[in-house]
């Protein structure tokens, strides 16, 4: 998606040789019509396939998996992060660290809003080490629906969350890659 990665090039600043800052776009501010543009690439790419529902995590996948999920006339499902000390028996629920706030935050889905009647499309707004997506992987096997596939706006390449989910026979699908942030650089892989 060249548009999106023209506005990377503007917008994202390096913080390191692994994170990129993406507030305006991706993880604080939201471009509306830029964001319908990815739900459409997204609704295309996964247009061979039903889907009942769109999935993401809260919070910076809900914009893009809200828009995807209009395109496909679907609802939208967001795991909510939460710490908690107490079980919750009417969700699922699973720990994951949390890649960029250095913490274990649990993803809890309530039970009535996924079942095994549902084909579901995952949406996330960056893929890393792929733990939120193995995550919430957990969750949707839980509930017994199925996974169509995995949506991500940007998968950092060079880290190892998309090619993982790949090798575990997951159709992962991105807007753009990015192969490389050293020396205070983006270098996309295509
Ligand atoms: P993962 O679980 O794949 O390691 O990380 C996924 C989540 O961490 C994403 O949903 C995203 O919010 C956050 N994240 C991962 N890498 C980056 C990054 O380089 N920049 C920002 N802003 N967030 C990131």
């Amino acid at each position: 998606m060249d548009i999106l990665k023209e506005r990377i090039l503007k917008e994202a600043s390096v913080i390191n040789s692994g994170v990129l800052k993406l507030d305006s776009l991706l993880n604080h501010g939201v471009d509306p019509q830029l964001t319908m543009e990815m739900g459409k690439e997204f609704a295309a790419k996964f247009a061979g396939e039903t889907i009942t529902k769109v999935i993401t995590v809260e919070s910076s996948g809900i914009p893009v998996a809200f828009a995807t999920a209009l395109v496909l006339g679907v609802p939208l499902v967001f795991a909510r992060r939460k710490k908690t000390l107490l079980g919750e028996p009417d969700a699922y629920c699973e720990r994951v660290p949390s890649f960029t706030k250095g913490i274990v935050t649990d993803l809890i889905v309530s039970r009535h809003l996924i079942s095994s009647e549902d084909s579901l499309l995952f949406i996330d707004d960056i893929i890393a080490n792929g733990d939120a997506a193995r995550g919430l992987i957990k969750i949707i096997e839980q509930s017994g629906a199925t996974l169509k596939g995995i949506g991500i706006v940007l998968e950092k390449s060079f880290q190892a969350g998309g090619r993982t989910l790949r090798e575990l026979g997951y159709r992962v699908e991105t807007l753009v890659k990015i192969q490389s942030l050293d020396d205070n650089t983006i270098t996309f892989a295509d």
